[in-house]
Formats: structure tokens, C-alpha cells, sequence
């Protein structure tokens, strides 16, 4: 990485109360200084430097993972985070959970007319500081900008290439039978912690996003050999969307264990009161491994080594699957069994 410092106080030719104009959308002076003082700066690689009409990548690994999404949550800035922060973790992320080591990024921003400059300002240094913590260089991007009332302040795309170096191939259709399933931590802090700012609600302590780069924990593992059948980040739809999707494609039957699912009291007491259950919660900083029973023991000793997976627990298994039979079960703390199922609709919208 060549990125140098960056601060959100760096002195730009624009006033303290500046704004994103429609004008600056095409190319205008504005916009030009904003690439020159803001962007460039920030995510200086030999890419971005080129200004080229895209960067030119040079990956060691012949095997690459490449994926996409957007960020659109609201509000821009919540606690443990910030739409910056999110659109670099959500997408590097995804690409660990391919099983590969996050190399390079694109971002496209969508701002709105009347954004302050100095808010485009903070979300762009968070960015380049989450880009640094998981080595990843943002190699190319684009601005737009659309009228006031059209956007929400700001909406980011983020598109990422990871190199695998592991040869085991990880996914869904490699679900088996008899696969244990890991949980790297406690769920349903971000939903809440997003909803809890969005609608003011008082709860006794801030509950704090779970958002986080997962890189470290999941290459550990790869590193150490540890043989991995899939690997699913619980974003939107949270634990219960993720064990389900898994369970649909590898056409097997899951049963988890609600005992063994950590769920921080404070998360715990807010979804009884907006009556939401922490299993559909979103997260952004947790996933679930799906392994064979003999890896079990290593790969928790590997993940409590870090502070992200220090609660990683066995939460369930994979079993064959009858005709007939739901997806996924849950075996709850009273002994009962109820059938946890796909949610229908979206429980908290503009979470991620
Ligand atoms: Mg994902």
C-alpha cells in the first residue's frame, strides 16, 4: 500500500459550509478539485495515480473472486461505523467468504446535491482507513452526482477482486452431511444498533455495530489447513437467512442449537421490545463455517485467538435431508423444535 496519511481535517479549497452542486456532476471545477484534494489523496494507489480510464491489476493467484454491492444505509454515520466503513468491510467480506485474500476495490459514489463537503469528507477518510486495515487498495472509482431529494446524501458502490491462495474450494454445493457449523460470534448488533439510532430509541447502554474486516479469523483458517465445505457472512436477513440459502443450495437439513447462540443481553432486550428475533437480525462483522466434525476443535482454538472470533461456538449441524422436511429447525432452549424459515419481506430496510 502506498496510501499516505489522511485526515479528515486536511485542508480542501472549499468553505466550511460548501456543498455538492448538480454542476459538479459533469466534470466540473468543483468536482476536479474534489478528485485532486479529496479522492486522490485518500486512495492513492499506482492506479488511481495513472488516471487511466481503469487500473491495471497485476494478481499473483490465477484463481480470483470477484464481487459487488451497494450501501445505502441510513443514517450515514451510526454507532460502531459508518457507510464508509461499511461499503469496504460488506464487500471485502463477501470476498473472504469466497476463501480469498481481498486485493483491490472500486468505488462509485452517488451523491446528492446539498451534501456537505465535509461530510463526503469524513466517509471518504473512513474509507481509506478501513482499506488500510484489511490491505486492501481502492485501484478505481466514479462520482456522480443527482438532484436534490433524488439520493440520500450518499450511496456507495463498492466492487472487489480477491486473490485465493487456498486450494480447497469453498461453497454451498460443498455442504455435507454431518457438517458442523461454526458461529463466529454473538449476533444482531448492527440491525440494532441501526435501528436503534434511526428510530431514537433509548436503550440503557449504546449497543455498538458489530461491523469489522473478517480477513484475519477466515485466512487463518485457511492458512492452518483447516478444511472448510462454506463460509456465509449473516448480513441482511442475519443468521436465519444465511443458514437457510446454504441449506436450499445444498440441499441438505440444518438443525441449530438455540442454547449454544450467543446474544448479548442488551441486543437480547431491545429485540424483545421491537419484537424482532436476533436470528434475523443483520450483522456485518460474523459469519458461520460449515466444516467437518474432526476440524471442529482446531478451527475454535484458531478463531478464539482473535478478538472477533474469541465467542466463536459449534451452533448446529448439517444432516441428510428427508422429503418433506423443513430446511432448518431449531432446537430451542425449552427442548422444543420449531421450524426457522426464510423471512419474508425485510424486517429492517437500509441496514447495509
Ligand atoms: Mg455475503
Amino acid at each position: 500500500m502506498t496510501n499516505k496519511p489522511f485526515s479528515v481535517s486536511c485542508p480542501l479549497p472549499f468553505g466550511e459550509n460548501d456543498t455538492i452542486q448538480l454542476a459538479h456532476g459533469g466534470g466540473g471545477r468543483l468536482m476536479q478539485q474534489l478528485i485532486e484534494h479529496l479522492f486522490l489523496p485518500a486512495f492513492d494507489s499506482a492506479g488511481v495515480r495513472e488516471s487511466h480510464d481503469g487500473a491495471l491489476l497485476s494478481p499473483k493467484s490465477e484463481r480470483l473472486a470477484f464481487t459487488t454491492d451497494s450501501y445505502v444505509i441510513h443514517p450515514l454515520f451510526f454507532p460502531g461505523g459508518d457507510i464508509g466503513k461499511l461499503a469496504v468491510y460488506g464487500t471485502v467480506n463477501d470476498l473472504v467468504m469466497c476463501g480469498a485474500r481481498p486485493r483491490y476495490l472500486s468505488a462509485g459514489f452517488i451523491l446528492e446535491e446539498g451534501l456537505p463537503i465535509k461530510t463526503l469528507q469524513s466517509v471518504v477518510a473512513s474509507m481509506q482507513a478501513a482499506a488500510l486495515a484489511c490491505g486492501v487498495e481502492i485501484v478505481t472509482g466514479d462520482t456522480k452526482v443527482v438532484d436534490r431529494g433524488k439520493g440520500d446524501g450518499i450511496f456507495i458502490n463498492t466492487a472487489g477482486i480477491g486473490e485465493i491462495e487456498s486450494p480447497q474450494d469453498i461453497g454451498p454445493s460443498q455442504v455435507r452431511p454431518g457438517d458442523h457449523i461454526i458461529l463466529s460470534g454473538d449476533i444482531g448488533r448492527h440491525g440494532i444498533a441501526v435501528m436503534a439510532i434511526r428510530e431514537g430509541l433509548e436503550f440503557d447502554t449504546t449497543i455498538e455495530s458489530d461491523l469489522a474486516p473478517l480477513c484475519e479469523p477466515v485466512l487463518s483458517l485457511l492458512e492452518a489447513g483447516v478444511e472448510i465445505h462454506c463460509l456465509r457472512d449473516l448480513t441482511r436477513g442475519g443468521l436465519a437467512s444465511a443458514v437457510n440459502e446454504i441449506a436450499e443450495a445444498a440441499g441438505i437439513c440444518i438443525t441449530l442449537d438455540e442454547a449454544a447462540i450467543p446474544v448479548e443481553e442488551q441486543v437480547r432486550g431491545a429485540c424483545e421490545i421491537l419484537g424482532f428475533d436476533p436470528a434475523y437480525v443483520a450483522n456485518e462483522g460474523r459469519f458461520i463455517a460449515f466444516i467437518p466434525e474432526k476440524e471442529v476443535g482446531r478451527a475454535l482454538d484458531i478463531l478464539h485467538a482473535f478478538p472477533l472470533g474469541k465467542a466463536a461456538c459449534l451452533i448446529g449441524v448439517a444432516r441428510e435431508k428427508e422429503t418433506s422436511e423443513a430446511a432448518v429447525t431449531m432446537k430451542t432452549k425449552i427442548g422444543v423444535e420449531r421450524i426457522v424459515d426464510m423471512i419474508s419481506g425485510e424486517q429492517l430496510p437500509r441496514i447495509c
